[in-house]
């Protein structure tokens, strides 16, 4: 505990020396005293006083008057004025110190238990005092640091968004090259071994862009940039389709796949599809990687509806190696697999059961794993799922070469990576549009000054001038025909706040690298107000 500064203020010296051996048994205080009231305000001035018992008869200044001007500075405020008195207990007395400021009142003689407790008291609420100041300090200087611990973390969070941004497009711009002329070539004319090695560089590129997709989709749910897209679909279909897809790959391992759906089942439903989907595709696919022989289930059941909210369980249920019960519980934790020889044997990033939890969180249900090691694993999505009417949508499966002429349009090309212009000019030429490629914003506005096109798809992401910028300034070209040109952004981007911007900025529609030739025909047909009457979609 700390020692306090205890000041006793009377113009007789015998007084302050019998007051000073009465509490000098007191621990921990130091006694400062003096006879004179000037002086006394000096010291109160100079050194740290807590407490000063105060004589209220004094020449010059009395004891209200030094109390009244102790209590007017801020420098001596603080300090506790006790005042010693002989005069009387009268009432006027006591009030008048009080509102001079003074705490309390000794009485001569003084009476030493009463002196020493009342000191004593005082003495312990000022280490009280103290202590709550010191805690008051504390908790101010925690709150400092919490505020700039807040403001690095919206940094990094920021850091962290900006980085994503240029990731995605860095990374998903040669992706969509590369995919892109896959697309190409599979419609060109091929021998079968060709054929054989484009296949497997389109295996590669998926699973590329597979991996991709997972580190930015963990990045995007983690910074709270996910956002889940209700639609009506098909649920039957999709089932139906995971059957289809999944069951050749089952077959090549030459293990059997089933799929057992519940007649209660609803048809359609509205839900998050590419969600879903991700889930049990998520599962299937691990079934598959870690089941040598016997067979994969997916079984879709009804566990109970009321009204038009269905809870229905998607089951994944395999007879593979099984997982290790310790590990069943931190499989669904990024980057944790079953155990450490998984990745040396089978590869994989640990990434898949994570993304589906917290997807699953997302859309508002559950996963879970069983396993029994060495027999096989079952997991399962169990969530409500709504009810919906008939999807409108009908799906018409055509390759990207037999979709209809788009009347010859005059399309300009903003783009500075050469292999995803080229293929956009080639499906474009497919499509019998007249194309004409530039690199950069700049050069777009000189060509579009120059010529008349129907459409113009503008990458983003440019040397020297970018998409949005020469967006704006095509917006604002005084020739109302020219500004009002149809204008689809090509964004490597996955954040939505991205392509948020091309909208703001005046594009019409914004397509995300890579695509499938599909969306791209979809996107011109409904941005140049073209029929399309076949709907196709993929
Ligand atoms: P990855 O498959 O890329 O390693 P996941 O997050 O999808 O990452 O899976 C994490 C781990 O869970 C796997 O490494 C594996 O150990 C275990 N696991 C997942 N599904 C199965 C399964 N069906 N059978 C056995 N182990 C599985």
């Amino acid at each position: 505990m700390s020692t306090i500064n205890l000041l006793i203020l009377d113009d007789k010296e015998e007084n302050i020396i019998s007051l000073s051996a009465l509490l000098s048994d007191i621990g921990d205080i130091n006694i400062i005293s003096s006879t004179d009231p000037n002086e006394a305000l000096k010291i109160c001035w100079m050194k740290d006083i807590s407490i000063a018992l105060v004589d209220v008869q004094m020449p010059e200044i009395n004891g209200f008057e030094f109390v009244s001007l102790l209590k007017s500075n801020s420098r001596t405020s603080h300090i506790t004025a006790i005042m010693v008195t002989a005069i009387s207990k009268e009432d006027k007395y006591l009030i008048r110190g009080l509102e001079s400021g003074a705490v309390d009142y000794l009485y001569k003689p003084l009476n030493p238990e009463i002196t020493i407790a009342k000191v004593t008291s005082f003495i312990k609420q000022i280490h009280i005092q103290e202590e709550i100041i010191q805690k008051n300090m504390e908790l101010e200087q925690s709150k400092k640091a919490l505020i700039q611990a807040n403001k690095e973390a919206e940094q990094a969070r920021r850091s962290k968004e900006i980085f994503l941004a240029n990731m995605s497009h860095e990374i998903r711009t040669p992706i969509n090259g590369i995919m892109g002329i896959v697309h190409m070539l599979k419609n060109a004319n091929l021998n079968p071994e060709q054929i054989d090695w484009i296949n497997r560089l389109e295996n590669a590129s998926n699973s590329l862009l597979l991996i991709i997709n997972d580190i930015l989709d963990i990045s995007k749910i983690d910074s709270g940039m996910m956002k889940i897209e209700f639609e009506d679909f098909d649920l039957k279909a999709m089932i139906l389709e995971f059957d289809k897809n999944f069951k050749l790959k089952a077959t090549n391992k030459n293990l059997d796949f089933e799929v057992i759906l519940d007649e209660a089942l609803p048809q359609y439903v509205r839900f998050d599809a590419l969600r879903l989907q991700q889930i049990i595709s998520n599962f299937i696919s691990n079934s598959l990687k870690f089941t040598e022989k016997g067979k994969i289930s997916l079984i879709v059941t009804n566990v109970e509806n009321i009204g038009d909210q269905y809870s229905i369980s998607f089951v994944v249920r395999d007879t593979g190696i099984g997982i290790k019960p310790d590990a069943v519980e931190k499989i669904f934790q990024a980057f944790e697999q079953g155990d450490d020889g998984i990745t040396k044997k089978f590869g994989g990033t640990g990434l898949g059961l994570a993304i589906v939890k917290r997807l699953s969180e997302l859309l508002g249900g559950k996963v879970s794993a069983k396993s029994t090691y060495g027999n096989g694993s079952e997991f399962s999505f169990v969530s409500t799922i709504q009810k919906a009417e008939k999807s409108t949508q009908e799906k018409v499966r055509l390759q990207y070469t037999q979709f209809p002429e788009l009347n010859k349009l005059n399309v300009l090309v903003a783009e500075d990576n050469e292999l995803n212009s080229f293929m956009l000019s080639h499906m474009l030429q497919t499509w019998s549009c007249h194309v004409k490629v530039v690199k950069n914003g700049m050069l777009a506005l000189e060509e579009f000054e120059i010529n008349t096109y129907d459409l113009i798809l503008m990458d983003t992401h440019m040397p020297i001038m970018s998409g949005f910028e020469a967006i704006k300034e095509i917006r604002r070209h005084p020739n109302r025909d020219k500004r009002n040109v149809p204008i689809i952004t090509i964004s490597a981007s996955v954040l939505e706040h991205e392509q948020q911007a091309a909208f703001e900025v005046g594009a019409d529609d914004v397509i995300s690298k890579p695509f499938h030739p599909i969306d791209l025909y979809n996107k011109i047909t409904k941005t140049c107000a073209l029929k399309n009457e076949n709907n196709i979609t993929f």
